[in-house]
């Protein structure tokens, strides 16, 4: 099977990663979406003295997913996305060492997870675990639409040219059916990206966006079109990248992540 890279992890034009060939190369710290709070742990007193998103239901998408590179087949069925035919998912990207896309993004959104439950929200994942196949992009925006979500975001990284570096948020362009999201998810992308940035230090992608302050709007995605809700997309970085790869393979980098994306959902949620 012959796959390409695409600048975009998300763009479903193409896959990187070959068959069978992800494993992570380093085992992951991040507590599963059920490990509860250790004692003495700083989020506990959160816990307690916080609270400031009860009510409120965040749908997390973590990108990709591990198995999908074993069943190219059934990711690469063309669903509908409001304004056309894609792939249902793809493998997403890897560093260069072989770290892939999908187990960074379900180990920060379990940690953005625990984060929010933390400050009292619902939070839903759109998968439970980085061993499976899909959803299919139509099955990651149903997620959001299904639980009411105030907000939603979708977790990727990039694998674009490796001179690039940085993130971007990406956000819903109007097709129709989702022009009502539009402007909430842009408020919901400034925050992302003013947390995200201040809080990880990681700079504005120096690829895309670079003339949008970091947003860049689309109308390809099939988990923003198809969405009722708030949503964005951020591409935390460039996995191709050393200096950022360097930075998603330490544990600690990837929970300032997911501080930084909860900073940036909770403003966004409280009107901050
Ligand atoms: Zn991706």
């Amino acid at each position: 099977m012959l796959l390409a890279l695409t600048a975009g992890c998300s763009s479903g034009a193409g896959a990187v990663a070959a068959p069978g060939a992800v494993a992570a190369p380093e085992p992951s710290t991040s507590p599963g979406p059920t490990t509860s709070v250790p004692a003495g742990d700083p989020t506990a007193l959160v816990t307690a003295a916080g609270g400031r998103l009860r009510g409120k239901v965040v749908v997390i998408d973590p990108g990709h997913d591990g198995a999908n590179g074993r069943r190219s087949r059934q990711i690469t069925r063309k669903v509908w996305i409001g304004n056309g035919r894609k792939a249902c998912d793809t493998t997403g990207t890897q560093t260069n060492a072989g770290y892939p896309e999908s187990a960074f993004t379900f180990d920060v959104a379990t940690r953005l997870a625990t984060l929010l439950r933390a400050q009292g929200a619902t939070v839903v994942l759109t998968r439970p675990d980085d061993h499976g196949v899909g959803p299919c992009i139509t099955e990651r925006a149903a997620a959001g639409n299904r639980a009411h979500a105030d907000a939603a975001i979708s977790i990727h990284a990039d694998g674009a040219p490796s001179a690039g570096y940085g993130f971007h948020v990406i956000i819903p362009r109007g097709i129709g059916r989702n022009d009502a999201i539009v402007a909430p998810s842009r408020r919901l992308g400034g925050t992302v990206r003013d947390t995200f940035r201040h809080g990880t230090g990681e700079p504005l992608s120096t690829y895309t966006g670079t003339r949008t302050g970091g947003l860049v709007a689309r109308s390809d995605l099939g988990g923003l079109n198809l969405s009722d809700v708030p949503k964005v997309f951020i591409e935390c970085g460039n996995m191709r990248n050393p200096a950022d790869a360097r930075r998603f393979t330490s544990p600690l980098w990837r929970q300032r992540a997911a501080g930084a994306l909860a900073a940036g959902l909770t403003d966004y949620l409280t009107g901050g």
